[in-house]
């Protein structure tokens, strides 16, 4: 069956905010924490929290100690200053937003007017925003709740607000029926962004597709609001929390389903059900598409794309600093890329599991498959690499240790505060550049040992184009891993910076490392094939602009278009040298 997953399906930004908060408070590791409340309503969510040692309070009075953390919901005044009073220290992860609607009834209900709240009463966003209306505000949860307000208020000064995950048709009727009776109050849109993409897309993605699947909490408010709007639209709608209560007798005769999911959803629960719906319903696909497609996802998995790219750009990189290029040391480059990204998987198996439990499985299922060709890997390399000399021996052994400790614990547990740098890879941002440093190594610095007067500036060159493009690709992946690394507490560049200020940075990076290989050029450190190589940067810069954008998202698609990108710059070095240079 088709699957279409909606762009804005997964965690808005509170919620996302809200969990790097917690997750970076439960990985420092500093004494008991807590949640004022359930954090977020996803029972998968809070089962992760409780394994991380995070536990639910609703009752701070028995607790004398410890970090509290108040949700994206939010708290009344009164509740604040009640932790504030304890021995526990806070620490806030209100969404800004809603942050901003308390700010709203605080400053209307403090000069006289009454706070009209459409809402759910029962909602914890909707308890603290009450909290700060000081027993005046007014809670309506539908147009007939009207009735009510006119018969408990004639007050003309009204100050209308809705909880940040409301139906928005529903709020427009209100905020329309407020105003043909009091015309004077003062209505707040203050329904999320976030929300009001959602709503629309379940629409429009409904329109595209046989049926809808919903995935997130039962009790989470928007997943409920998300299933009701894409009922309306009249397409069978299924509201799943995991993807082990999806039957097949839902899509005997579906050959497409739309996929969303709540403002709490994490991504592995949406990418475990969109994986099943695909191997579920009838499918149009000719077989031989439908066997090409089975391939491609296997490789992808396997990180074959991944080492064919690095034996590519190697090619790519030997041919700008020197001109020609052999086989042998673009096939290095090619074992070592296999084995290092599947043995460091396996020495890092948690993270996987929350990034793509899909892959997670997969990695399970052929486990011994997958180690064997990797340890055959690395002999093939070694023994390779000593016919070609001691020195690119030693080299590429070193190399395989690094790219093995990388993982492994190095630091005792016993040395208190560096615990937490362990591993080379627990260092923030160290990812991403150990990445870039070790593929420009065994593609640029292996190739040229035993050269009699190496040109370095145009080796130099070569070793900067295939790290630079290995740092930008690499960068993106770790945006699409962020909220696993998040949770096993990796400190990814992503997770050090932001998503959005690492895009920004994978852009400015990727313009430079363009500049800086067009200069190169133009005074002639190495030859014109690094014109040609500039397409390369222009495809990261399309891809890093589609992902900024909302274009395209995490998935086979994006993978296969930069996965490409590597095989494109090795094609353009074959027909540039085929030609005569
Ligand atoms: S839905 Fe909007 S307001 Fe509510 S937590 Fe998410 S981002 Fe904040």
């Amino acid at each position: 069956m088709k699957v279409k997953l909606a762009k804005t399906a997964g965690f808005c930004m509170g919620v996302r905010r809200a969990m790097e908060i917690i997750m970076s408070e439960a990985n420092k590791g500093n004494g008991k924490l807590f949640t004022y409340g359930p954090l977020i309503h996803n029972q998968q969510v809070l089962d992760l929290l409780e394994s991380k040692g995070v536990d639910v309070k609703e009752d701070i009075d028995k607790l004398d100690k410890g970090r509290i953390i108040i949700r994206a919901h939010g708290i009344s005044p009164d509740e604040r200053e009640m932790i504030r009073s304890s021995n526990l220290k806070i620490i806030d992860a209100t969404c800004p937003r809603v942050a901003k609607v308390q700010a709203i009834i605080r400053k209307y209900n403090n000069k006289g007017y009454t706070p009209i709240i459409f809402g759910d009463p029962r909602h914890p966003e909707v308890i603290g925003l009450m909290g700060y209306s000081k027993g005046n505000g007014i809670v309506i949860n539908s147009v007939e709740d009207i009735e009510i307000l006119l018969s408990r208020t004639d007050k003309k000064r009204l100050v209308v607000v809705s909880q940040t995950t409301q139906d928005v048709d529903a709020y427009r009727k209100i905020m329309n029926e407020i105003k043909s009776h009091y015309p004077e109050a003062i209505i707040f849109d203050t329904i999320c962004d976030e929300t009001y993409k959602r709503q629309r897309e379940v629409k429009s993605l409904a329109s595209e597709v046989d049926s809808m699947v919903i995935v997130g909490g039962y009790n989470s408010g928007n997943t409920k609001r998300l299933y009701k709007i894409s009922r309306s639209t009249g397409k069978p709608t299924f509201h799943v929390e995991t993807e082990k209560e999806l039957q097949n007798s839902w899509f005997s005769s579906t050959e497409s389903t739309g996929v969303t999911a709540g403002a709490s959803t994490p991504n592995w629960m949406i990418k475990s059900v969109t994986e099943r719906l695909k191997t579920m319903g009838k499918t149009r696909q000719h077989p031989l598409g439908d066997l090409l497609k089975k391939i491609f996802q296997f490789l992808i998995k396997t990180t074959i794309p991944e080492a064919i790219g690095a034996f590519f750009l190697t090619y790519a990189g030997l041919i700008l600093s020197r001109g020609n290029a052999d086989f042998i040391h673009p096939f290095l480059a090619l074992l070592y890329v296999y084995c290092m990204h599947i043995l460091n998987r396996f020495l890092d198996k948690e993270a996987s599991t929350y990034n793509d439990p899909g892959i997670a499985l997969f990695y399970t299922q052929h486990k011994t498959f997958l180690i064997i060709t990797s340890l055959i890997g690395i002999g093939t390399g070694l023994i390779l690499s000593l016919s070609l000399g001691i020195a690119q021996f030693l080299l590429f052994l070193a190399l395989t240790i690094l790219g093995l400790v990388y993982s492994i614990p190095i630091i005792p547990w016993r040395f208190g505060y560096l615990r937490r740098y362990a591993k080379i890879k627990d260092l923030p941002g160290s990812k991403t550049m150990a990445e870039a440093l070790a593929w420009g190594t065994i593609s640029s610095l292996l190739p040229i040992i035993g050269w009699p007067e190496p040109f370095w500036p145009g080796v130099l060159i070569s070793f900067f184009f295939v790290s630079s493009m290995c740092y930008v690709r690499s960068g993106l992946f770790d945006i699409l891993n962020m909220q696993g690394d998040l949770i096993v507490g990796r400190e990814t560049l992503p997770i050090a910076l932001g998503e959005r200020r690492t895009l920004k940075l994978l852009l400015l990076l990727n313009i430079i490392f363009a500049t800086i290989l067009l200069l190169s050029t133009a005074i002639r450190v190495v030859s014109n094939l690094g014109y040609f190589l500039i397409i390369c940067f222009l495809i990261s810069f399309f891809y890093l602009t589609a992902y900024k954008k909302g274009w395209m998202r995490d998935g086979y698609p994006l993978h296969a278009i930069v996965e490409s990108n590597l095989f494109l710059a090795g094609l353009i070095a074959f027909i540039w040298s085929a030609v005569g240079g």
